[in-house]
């Protein structure tokens, strides 16, 4: 697209197209880097193998006898859960005829049937998927993967899709949390993967107008990447920034972490250019507000590939910052926590970032600390005597704020993020699911929403005689002026528990019922997918459904988009 605003086009930067990266090969049956990821070492303890973060090589003797504690089980090193994967790859479906229209506009390696690269595009990073891929299977994958390189070849797909009856899924980063890629296990069509990652580069950067293009497939670790280089931010920062891209930022209606200074997805995104099955949708101008009935362009927030492809966005940038800061604040109990969080969120200029964090959590965030040695274990002797003697905090109680803790344990906090996100897959081997579920409410339901999912999970877990204890904790991510975001975290052992994903999922299931009972969303920027799917009619009356159900049969009568989310 170019620009639709009146600047000389030698006044936009044209940054190159990013190069390759050697070593940032991405796992295919875990999170993450391929160097990265947990693991148990010759003397029993848990390191991060890899270089990429700071806990990179650290040894954690903590965090086993602190799972052990927590979970009440006698978690073996050597008892591993071995998985298979793949496990099995079914042959794909054909359509001669479209395989051969193809060829005609796309070069022989955009288009791929390899098994393990349909599998990978058959998923996201629900633990049900990421459980099924290695102890289990899917029951359908992409018959296709394709890696269009630019908006004709997009637009092309979409035509030749339509006269052959195909189905297309759009893949942005494959992180989603929803199982929105999941393929249907009845779809008779051909389905096709179009996978959005070649179409990576920031078209211009408009620095007078602080606005920058940027193709759909660019994933946010490469955004950041370039921007920075000509000193700027898009300031969208989810946890999955490494991986997930524009284009499902947009089509998940994403927050990041930093949305208090620079908004949500929709905050960001001043125009989208998406091809459907009815044409292209695109603007002429990019204006930063403005009146025109209403704004088809927010029916794409939300859309998780059923309406059509976003190939490229107009977003607002913003400087770099000039310093970043961090603090850390501790709490004798969460309710005073929660008080400072309403507050912040009332502030006009809160921190950009800001998460309370509830005691297991807290202790979780111990347990991540390398031993201390010499003066370490001095100062954190003189802490804890600090906090408990002369504070008089009860460290069972304790969620981080209240008493300054420290810029350093605040930073720590946010380089934390990148690597938990791999203990999941790493838990799995030793027979321990967990997993985040999350939603928002209005402030005064924020308190006794959590309370009420905390002792529903409990009790029900107690019910049906699962292994010893399990880990339910929340935290409080995002706010605003009239309520929060909220994340769970919920986990288990399963050694000897028949089924456990599903064990997982119906006990999630169970815990979303009553966050809508508490008066919480059914999400707040994870979205439906499939996961969700049979909640809407709770929260949605059927006319909204109904017109829903036009609005998507509107620009895709055919169901060329046949993800099927929502
Ligand atoms: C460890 C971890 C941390 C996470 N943290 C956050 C967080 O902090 N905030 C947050 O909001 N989410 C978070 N998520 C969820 C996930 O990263 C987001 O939903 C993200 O926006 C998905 O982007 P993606 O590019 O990976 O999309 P994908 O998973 O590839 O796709 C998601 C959906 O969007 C559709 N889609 C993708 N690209 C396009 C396109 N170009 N055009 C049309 N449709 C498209 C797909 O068809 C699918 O329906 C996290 C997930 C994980 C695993």
């Amino acid at each position: 697209m170019s620009s639709p605003v009146a600047v000389p086009k030698e006044a936009l930067l044209n940054p190159e197209p990013l190069p390759e990266i050697a070593g940032d090969a991405e796992s295919l049956d875990v999170w993450g880097f391929r160097d990265s990821g947990f693991t148990i070492n010759e003397n029993g303890h848990v390191v991060m193998r890899g270089h990429r973060y700071e806990l990179s090589g650290v040894e954690l003797p903590r965090l086993l006898p602190w799972i052990r504690e927590t979970l009440g089980i006698e978690l073996d090193p050597k008892d591993v859960n071995p998985g298979s994967y793949p496990t099995y790859i079914g042959p794909p479906l054909e359509n001669a005829e479209f395989q051969n229209e193809l060829k005609t506009f796309l070069k022989n390696n955009q288009i791929t049937s390899e098994g393990p690269i349909r599998l990978r595009h058959g998923h996201g990073q629900t633990q049900e998927e990421m459980f099924a891929i290695k102890y289990g299977t899917l029951p359908r994958i992409p018959d296709l993967v394709i890696f269009p390189e630019s908006d004709e070849q997009v637009a092309q797909l979409i035509s030749t899709a339509k006269r052959h009856r195909v189905s297309l899924i759009p893949f942005g980063g494959g992180t989603n949390v929803t199982d929105a890629l999941r393929c249907d296990a009845n779809e008779k069509r051909l389905i096709v993967s179009v996978d959005m990652h070649r179409m990576n580069r920031i078209l211009w950067i408009d620095k007078a107008n602080q606005m920058a293009c940027i193709e759909a497939g660019a994933v946010g670790r490469n955004i950041m990447t370039q921007l920075q280089a000509y000193g700027f931010t898009m300031g969208h920062e989810p946890d999955s920034v490494e991986f997930s891209s524009l284009g499902g930022w947009i089509a998940t209606n994403a927050s990041g972490m930093k949305k208090n200074k620079y908004g949500n997805i929709e905050d960001l995104v001043l125009d989208i250019t998406v091809a459907t099955a009815a044409g292209k949708l695109e603007r002429t101008t990019c204006v930063p507000r403005e009146s025109t009935g209403s704004d088809l362009r927010r029916l794409l927030f939300g859309s998780e590939g059923n309406l059509g492809i976003i190939t490229s966005a107009v977003v607002k940038i913003f400087p770099l910052p000039e310093v970043q800061a961090y603090g850390s604040v501790l709490f004798p109990n969460l309710t005073e926590g929660f008080g400072f969080m309403r507050e912040l969120g009332r502030e006009t200029y809160p921190p950009s970032s800001v998460r309370l964090v509830d005691n297991l959590q807290f202790h979780f965030g111990l347990a991540l600390k390398p031993a201390s040695t010499g003066l370490g274990v001095l100062k954190s002797r003189a802490e804890k005597f600090v906090v408990t003697k002369l504070k008089g905090f009860d460290l069972n109680q304790v969620v981080v704020h209240g008493m300054k803790a420290g810029s350093e344990n605040g930073r720590r906090g946010y380089q934390l993020t990148y690597s938990i996100a791999y203990i999941r897959d790493f838990l799995m081997k030793y027979y321990i699911i967990a997993e985040s579920f999350e939603t928002s409410a209005a402030w005064s339901d924020v308190l006794p929403l959590i309370e009420n999912v905390k002792k529903r999970l409990e009790a029900e877990y107690r019910a049906r005689k699962l292994p010893a204890k399990p880990f339910v904790t929340a935290r409080v991510t995002q706010v605003y002026q009239t309520g929060a975001a909220i994340y769970f975290y919920l986990g288990f052992y399963f050694k000897g528990v028949p089924n456990p994903s599903q064990v997982y999922c119906e006990l999630e299931n169970i815990a979303r019922g009553e966050i809508l009972r508490s008066r919480g969303s059914l999400s707040h920027h994870h979205g439906v997918g499939k996961i969700r799917q049979a909640f809407l009619p709770s929260i949605m009356s059927p006319a909204a459904l109904e017109w829903k159900r036009e609005l998507k049969k509107s620009v895709d009568p055919d169901n060329i988009f046949g993800a099927g989310n929502q």
